[in-house]
């Protein structure tokens, strides 16, 4: 700093005002008069002046600091000289604002070339004494004065130490205290001189970067060219504002290079101010804030990670979505593509091998997933068992489905999970991110395509379409009628003839009874509506319906002369798994009054695998009660021989799809051969299903097959048309007889009936 301006500076601190000055003379009583006499006596103590300042400089002389300051003779001439002047000055006037600047300057050149107060103040009363002697010679009390003088300025000298100690102790301590404060806070300080850009940085601001203070040079230029290039923009702007005003001080975070080329997460402090006119200078501290930085960025990545898996999650998911959404309007932007991935029966590896296991499987699946995407695609964990995949940047979206393929495949060898191998699918439902996908979301979308794959049979993926969306609403329509149907009576049952073949004529021996849904005037087929009370839930309440419906319905025919007919009834999955489900059939043979024996109930080998525990210990429970039971459809499924064995089965129901196709096939021939005889060798009473032509008919007797049921002999029939059957008033072409001969039955009171079947 200039010694011109630290002078000025220091004029501003003693802030002696013409107020301050004008009080200080009027204390003294200085007046007009005071001028007059010293104006008038001036000359005549010449002399004494030349004394007294050949005597000062032999005093100062005399003592080796004062000896040090005063150099060689040249100087204590030039200074004598000056001296005088002053002398003169202070005799003579004007006393004015220039003398005052001008003693003040004195004082502070001596203070600054360290001559101590004490030779300042002893040199004035030499002086006074030199005048005293001058004014009155040798006045009797003159030795006395002067004494005098001598006490008092040893006394001011006093008075001058505990006042500057008293001001240098309080200014110590709050200088101490700063520092403490520093210390503790450990930041770094900055005091930066705006317009003639000087800056001055603490030891810890440079050392805050492993940096010692003078690497950073004394401009703001060393401080700027560390600043991250990606944060020194909004450093720069924060600063600006702050300097116009818009705010109350700069508060900004940055990253900062250190020594290591490392960044440092900083955050800067301070407040402008102006120094003088269009001088400005900020000044300030700066921390290290990386400790806390670091927890919220550990923060941050926990809100948007699973823990188990490490994957992201749907938060983060939600924010990539928006990230592709953006880029996908720029011109020029290429395919993006949802994938929404669910393990296949994930609930049975938790439910039977618990859910550590479960967790190692959904750790396992993710990282075989995450290996089939390329840098720049996301896996996240939604939920569950359930995964996302989030394909950008495809050149067509059909490559979507080369991934989906990959991620299948790469789940074909078995998993090592401890000491269990597991083989685990997944199905995947797959929709563009550009397209519109009639009012769904692409994540909707995709999980509208999932649920396709896994209706199509798992282990596969789908691609979301228009089609595919009006089959779902339709879906959701019918389950919102469906929900309605058996209040409204919209249900019935029709019945389907078996016949037994061991004699010329086949014989009527049971019908099973089959579910028709009348919807808005039109007939909807079981094999779409069953689908969907199963998934409802509303199942159970039809079921049980249909099962009270049937027997009352057969128990009325057996009393009407058709004593041995059996009643065939098509369970549900969901009904097995009710753990009163016996209990309940039983209650419905009870109030019904059909015999157990008369009752079989036909359930299908997927079935058997949902929970094989809780269905076996139901169906022994049915077996017991004596009822009969049938896995219907066989040989369409798993047709595993290892049910046929565990579970009480009774009947073996032949699918359709074989019988039809057995005289003309070969495959199909010796298929439903090698079924017969093996249900036939187990025990079982094998009923072959879809007899539609006398070749099917001629090819079962062939092979010792002995019931059958088909179109051959009827369609399903609604009751009334058996009943003219058994009544003797049809014989249906005479294809077939009943066991019974015909006799004259009540028709069934339809109404009744129906009121009393309501659950
Ligand atoms: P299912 O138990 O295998 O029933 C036999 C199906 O084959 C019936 O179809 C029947 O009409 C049909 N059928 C009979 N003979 C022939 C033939 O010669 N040729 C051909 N092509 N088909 C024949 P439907 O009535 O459409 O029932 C379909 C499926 O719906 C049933 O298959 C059964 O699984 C289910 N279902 C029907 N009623 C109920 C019910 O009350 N409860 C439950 N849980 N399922 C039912
Ligand atoms: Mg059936
Ligand atoms: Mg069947």
């Amino acid at each position: 700093m200039g010694n011109e301006q630290e002078f000025q500076e220091l004029l501003q601190q003693i802030g002696l005002d013409r107020e301050e000055i004008c009080q200080r003379l009027d204390f003294l009583d200085w007046g007009h008069a005071d001028i007059k006499r010293l104006g008038s006596h001036g000359r005549a103590l010449q002399p004494a002046h030349a004394r007294f300042l050949d005597h000062l400089y032999q005093r100062l002389g005399d003592f080796p600091a004062t000896a040090a300051v005063l150099g060689n003779p040249a100087t204590v001439t030039r200074l004598k000289h000056s001296q005088s002047d002053y002398y003169q000055r202070l005799w003579h006037g004007p006393h004015d604002h220039d003398y005052v600047l001008n003693r003040l300057r004195i004082g502070w050149v001596h203070q600054k070339i360290g001559v101590d107060l004490k030779w300042y103040l002893g040199a004035y009363r030499l002086y006074l004494q030199e005048m005293l002697d001058g004014l009155l010679g040798e006045h009797p009390a003159s030795a006395c004065f002067a004494s005098l003088l001598k006490a008092v300025f040893f006394d001011i000298g006093l008075a001058l130490d505990t006042y500057s100690a008293a001001q240098r102790k309080a200014l110590e301590n709050s200088e101490a205290r700063f520092a403490r404060a520093l210390r503790g806070a450990n930041d770094g300080l900055w005091d930066w001189h705006i317009d003639h850009d000087q800056l001055y940085l603490s030891e810890r601001w440079a050392d805050m970067l492993e940096l010692h203070r003078d690497q950073l040079g004394s401009g703001s230029a060393g401080w700027f060219a560390r600043v991250h290039p990606d944060d020194l923009g909004g450093l720069r702007r924060a600063i600006e504002a702050h300097l116009q005003g818009a705010t109350a001080s700069l508060h900004h975070e940055y990253r900062i290079r250190r020594q290591d080329g490392s960044y440092l997460w900083v955050l800067v402090r301070g407040v402008a101010e102006q120094v003088a006119p269009g001088q400005r200078r900020m000044a300030g501290s700066q921390s290290d804030i990386s400790q806390r930085r670091a927890a919220q960025e550990q923060l941050q990545h926990a809100a948007r990670h699973d823990p188990l898996t490490g994957l992201a999650n749907r938060t983060r998911l939600d924010e990539l979505l928006r990230q592709v959404a953006q880029r996908s309007r720029r011109p020029g932007a290429r395919e993006a593509a949802l994938l929404f991935i669910d393990l296949d029966r994930f609930k049975l590896i938790n439910d039977s091998l618990g859910h550590q296991i479960g967790d190692r499987v959904l750790v396992e699946v993710a990282r075989r997933l995450g290996h089939c995407l390329r840098p720049g695609d996301h896996l996240i964990r939604f939920g569950g068992d359930e995964f996302v995949v989030l394909l950008d940047d495809l050149a067509h979206i059909a490559d979507a489905e080369r991934v989906a393929q990959r991620m299948l495949d790469s789940l074909l060898p078995p998993l090592q999970v401890q000491a269990h191998q597991l083989v685990v699918s997944i199905s995947i439902g797959i929709a563009a991110l550009s397209e519109e996908n009639a009012g769904l979301d692409s994540l909707q979308a995709a999980d509208l395509a999932l649920y396709r794959a896994k209706a199509a049979g798992k282990a596969q993926f789908a691609r979301y379409s228009a089609e595919l969306q009006s089959q779902a609403q339709h879906q959701l329509e019918l389950q919102g009628a469906l929900s309605r149907a058996l209040d409204r009576g919209e249900f019935s049952l029709v019945y389907q003839p078996i016949c037994q073949l061991d004699r010329e004529q086949p014989y009527l021996v049971a019908v099973e009874a089959l579910l028709r849904w009348q919807h808005d005037g039109q007939e909807v087929s079981p094999l779409e509506f069953i689908p969907c009370l199963e998934e409802s839930g509303a199942i159970l309440a039809v079921g049980a319906w249909v099962l009270r419906q049937a027997c009352i319905q057969v128990r009325h025919w057996q009393l009407a002369g058709q004593q041995q007919l059996r009643c065939s009834v098509n369970l549900s999955s969901r009904q097995l798994l009710q753990a009163d489900f016996a209990a309940r059939v039983a209650d419905i043979l009870r109030e019904t009054g059909l015999p157990p024996a008369s009752l079989v109930l036909e359930i299908t080998e997927s079935q058997l695998m949902e929970d094989s525990a809780q269905t076996l210990a139901c169906l022994r429970e049915l077996a017991s009660l004596g009822i009969q039971l049938a896995l219907d459809d066989f040989g369409t499924g798993y047709s595993s021989l290892g049910y046929l064995k565990r579970f009480p089965l009774h009947i073996l129901k032949v699918d359709k799809s074989f019988i039809g196709a057995a005289p003309e096939d070969n495959d199909s021939r010796v298929i439903s051969r090698a079924i017969i005889g093996l249900g036939i060798s187990l025990g079982l009473q094998v009923v072959a299903e879809g007899v539609e032509r006398i070749e099917h008919l001629e090819f079962l007797r062939a092979e010792g097959c002995r019931l059958a049921q088909g179109y051959w002999f009827s369609r399903p029939r609604p009751p009334a048309e058996l009943e003219r059957l058994f009544s003797g008033e049809d014989c249906f072409e005479g294809l077939w007889c009943l066991l019974e001969s015909p006799r004259h039955v009540v028709p069934t009171p339809s109404e009744p009936l129906a009121t009393r079947a309501m659950p």
